[in-house]
């Protein structure tokens, strides 16, 4: 077989058996230049390529800091084709450390893709992910965790889009690979191209097996959350036989349908009601938003039974901004 010649993902140009990193360069546009720093390690042998993305949302460091592991512990000469470390994607989001948002546009980098070269911060950053990372891969984890505001309980997100049934069942092996044991099962993401919206969707809709991943919490970077990004980005790998060695596929998934996003009625300070991780009944309370003398302006009942998969822990809150999530557990996808 001829060996492909190395990547380039911007300024870090791989070498056949080597760890190469570099930058992105995001020009100035109606706001300022920023970049995004990269990893390129190119095996010593001919294989697949896998990006794996960290810190789309700034203060979810659990994957940043497992990928800076990752790149640690890969020897290339045992790695079988390419592996693509998006490092930081928002180092705006990172370095001022805003959570959902972009410091200067106000936009979630997550809602934007495929991103546009001539629009604000966050859709230039993510119209380099998809045209120098997405394009060159052949299949992506979008490592998130609860972002600084929300304790979250680990899961992933299986991507189940119906429009090509392959692509489908290659990411929930990939999801099994990352070793989470509980999967929600998403149908609902946007099936056009030019409006991608999230990081992992845009190459799953260009037929690139895609899943979202979820563990950390509350801008916290515990040993446990970032073993388990650690341990998940390797399962992956060994799953597209990358590197030698067995995964632990979870033998028993949790998969999780339906599931529910509550969105805040009001604006004011958040008390939750519940914690992560627990089960809730059809109508119980979840938490309530005061005003900001305290005083109850609204009460949030549960929408379903279902387990508490994240919610948010701190009491800022603004009308139709998350709250937390539900799902019904089920043994069966
Ligand atoms: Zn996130």
């Amino acid at each position: 077989m001829r060996m492909s010649s190395p990547l380039t993902v911007g300024s870090a140009a791989g070498k056949r058996g080597e760890k190469v990193s570099g930058f992105i360069d995001i020009p100035r546009g109606f706001d300022p230049e920023t970049r995004i720093p990269v990893t390129v390690i190119s095996g010593a042998a001919e294989g697949p390529v896998l990006a794996l993305v960290a810190g789309i949302h700034g203060s979810e460091p659990s994957p940043i800091l497992a990928l800076q592991h990752v790149r640690d512990e890969i020897d290339p000469a045992q790695l079988r084709g390419t592996l693509i470390l998006v490092h930081i994607a928002n180092l705006p989001s990172f370095t001022l450390r805003t959570i959902y948002r972009g410091p200067w546009d106000q936009k979630n980098l997550n809602r934007v893709f495929p991103g546009r070269a001539e629009g604000t911060a966050s859709d230039r950053i993510a119209h380099a992910i998809t045209t120098q990372v997405i394009e060159q891969c052949d299949c992506l984890v979008d490592m998130h965790s609860g972002d600084g505001n929300e304790s979250l309980r680990p899961y992933s997100y299986w991507n189940k889009l119906g429009v090509d049934d392959a692509v489908d069942e290659r990411a929930k092996q990939m999801a099994l690979a990352f070793g989470l044991d509980h999967i929600v099962v998403d149908r609902g993401r946007p099936r056009d191209r030019n409006a991608s919206i999230f990081c992992s969707n845009t190459a799953h809709l260009r037929g690139k097996p895609a899943v979202t991943t979820e563990a950390g919490g509350v801008g916290i970077p515990t040993e446990s959350a970032v073993a388990l990004n650690v341990r998940g980005a390797i399962g992956v790998m060994q799953h597209l036989e990358m590197l030698p060695g067995r995964h632990e596929v979870v033998e028993r998934p949790c998969w999780i349908e339906p599931s529910e996003v509550l969105t805040s009625p009001d604006t004011g300070t958040w008390r939750p009601a519940v914690g992560v991780d627990e089960h809730v009944e059809k109508g119980a309370l979840f938490g309530r938003v005061t005003n900001y003398f305290g005083e109850t302006i609204a009460e949030v009942p549960a929408p379903m039974d279902g387990l508490v998969l994240y919610v948010v822990v701190s009491p800022a809150i603004g009308k139709g901004e998350p709250l937390g999530m539900i799902g019904r557990v089920t043994r069966e996808s």
